[in-house]
């Protein structure tokens, strides 16, 4: 076991075990209601948040048999403008709306069970979805390839950059008075407070042992603009083409191009691997024969923390930790949700050591 580490301030409140996206936003939701918050962070090299495309896309995430998990994203997606207003800073958003698109009528029909189970499941949604055809694609993204078949504009759901609003969680954080300690924590007794969140991401499983997570891989790219190329989309644009999937995710310079899932995961290569870089730029080029002129300037890869029934983690320990992690693949999307699901339970009468022991949370633990 390291020192102990001494909340710094006179009024210890909350300690939050984690830097990532789901850590920070729970920092700054506790700021914001007054606590005095100190999070500790092992360092973006462990970081899936870092890596990832930054999408908020709750419909097209809607896979039959993820009713709640639908339900949750859908909630989540509507909190994000309040994070963005409070973070003053709406270049935060990388893209409002997001384009389906299909390349084959096969490819369509897969697109249309989606869209056919997230119409059972949220009807009130039904307005954000609508069915495009191909000229409808065309006239929406001109810089797409001309062969698709159709596919669905999903409005509402874009997508932010997410290491701007990594950086803008941190100056917030601070700005409200709550402070970062770049430092890996070995053992939650080192951590000298009167609440503890845990949310280190796969981190989480050296720290609460009991807790069920494992990793999925993904590989992602990051391409950049040059004076000779086509802009990029104006929409997030996520492509079904024969059987597989890719998307393109604006950003100011270029576009990120996502992504391979490895699922579970034998953590024993975190590089990118070759076979899954041609396969990510084999197909977005088809999507759109413009990227040729773009430069690769990144080809990364990152473990999803993922529960074993696809929920995320957000449950008391016991009386001084609440857990939040096993976002999976929805991480940044979920992160208002999450940190309002946390205060919750922050601010709920904390259990006894042998009433929590018996009790039970929105999920397992
Ligand atoms: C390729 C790829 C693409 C993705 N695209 C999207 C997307 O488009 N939209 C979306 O919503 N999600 C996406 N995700 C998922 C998203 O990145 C994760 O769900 C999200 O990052 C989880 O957030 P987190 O804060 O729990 O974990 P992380 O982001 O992994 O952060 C955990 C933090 O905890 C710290 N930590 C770990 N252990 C300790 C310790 N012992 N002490 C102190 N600190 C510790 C780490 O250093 C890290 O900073 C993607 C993931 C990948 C890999």
């Amino acid at each position: 076991m390291g020192d102990p580490i001494k909340q710094q301030t006179s009024r210890p409140t909350l300690a939050v075990v984690g830097g990532g996206v789901i850590g920070l936003t729970c920092a700054l939701a506790a700021a914001d209601a007054g606590r005095r918050v100190q999070v500790f962070d092992a360092g973006a090299r462990d970081r899936a948040a870092w890596v990832a495309a930054g999408m908020l896309g709750s419909l097209g995430e809607g896979h039959p048999g993820e009713d709640e998990l639908l339900r949750r994203t859908v909630e989540s997606v509507r909190r994000w403008p309040a994070l963005v207003e409070r973070l003053a800073d709406p270049s935060i958003m990388a893209a409002h709306d997001s384009l389906f698109v299909a390349a084959s009528s096969a490819d369509a029909e897969h697109l249309r069970n989606l869209a056919d189970f997230v119409w059972s499941q949220q009807p009130r949604v039904a307005d954000d979805l609508r069915p495009v055809n191909a000229g409808d694609i065309r006239r929406l993204e001109p810089v797409l390839g001309s062969r698709l078949h159709s596919g669905y504009l999903v409005r509402g759901e874009g997508a932010v950059d997410n290491r701007r609003l990594l950086d803008r969680l941190r100056e917030a954080l601070l700005a409200a008075g709550g402070s970062v300690v770049d430092r890996r924590v070995g053992d939650l007794s080192e951590v000298d407070a009167d609440d503890v969140v845990v949310a280190a991401g796969l981190g989480t499983r050296a720290l609460l042992p009991d807790i069920g997570l494992h990793a999925a891989k993904g590989e992602i790219l990051r391409l950049r603009r040059t004076r000779w190329s086509v802009p990029p989309p104006t929409h997030v644009v996520r492509a079904r083409m024969r059987a597989r999937s890719v998307y393109l995710v604006p950003r100011d310079d270029g576009i990120v191009v996502g992504a391979t899932q490895y699922e579970p995961f034998e953590e024993s290569s975190a590089a990118p691997e070759v076979g899954g870089v041609a396969d990510l730029l084999a197909d977005a080029v088809d999507l759109m024969p413009g990227l040729r002129t773009y430069e690769l300037v990144e080809a990364g890869a990152g473990m999803r923390p993922c529960s074993a029934d696809g929920l995320p983690i957000i449950d008391r320990v016991d009386e001084r930790v609440v857990v939040a992690t096993g976002h999976g693949r929805n991480g940044i999307l979920l992160a208002p949700y999450t940190a309002e699901r946390v205060m919750e339970l922050l601010d709920e009468q904390r259990p006894t050591a042998s009433a929590s022991a018996s009790a039970g949370g929105e999920n397992r633990c």
